[in-house]
């Protein structure tokens, strides 16, 4: 699945650099918004195959962007993985409460992240309820 589409929800352009470079080179196409409403507007309109969903973000946070991309019905089965600089278990918990299908803690590992994504593409939606 390396054509897949991947989603990059993150405001620290250092860090969207970072991951899109990884994920372009590993074949993947990346499209990306800097905020939470920007990703909301543009999941709705490229249909990505999985979204990485950065929590702390200007505006809407990562968990109500998440609440939106729910709430459209032709997203239901995209798997939105949460990307957070807390490492804490709870905030694990919190994620997976939240009903993100994975979690990544920042810093991202450059060397694992393409094998991470393929895995999270692989497995697909793990919330469905
Ligand atoms: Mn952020």
């Amino acid at each position: 699945m390396a054509s897949a589409r991947i989603l990059i929800v993150e405001d620290n352009p250092i860090n969207l650099k970072l991951v899109r470079d990884v994920l372009t080179i590993s074949g993947y196409e990346v499209v990306a918004a800097p905020s939470g409403e920007e990703g909301v507007t543009l999941a709705q309109s490229c249909a990505p195959d999985l979204v990485l969903m950065d929590i702390q973000l200007p505006g809407i946070d990562g968990y109500e962007a998440l609440r939106m991309i729910r709430q459209s019905p032709h997203l239901d089965s995209v798997p939105v993985v949460a990307v957070t600089a807390f490492a804490m278990p709870e905030d694990r918990e919190r994620a997976s409460g939240a009903g993100f299908d994975g979690y990544l803690s920042k810093p991202l590992s450059v060397r694992s992240l393409p094998s991470q994504i393929q895995d999270y593409l692989s497995v697909g939606r793990t919330d469905v309820r």
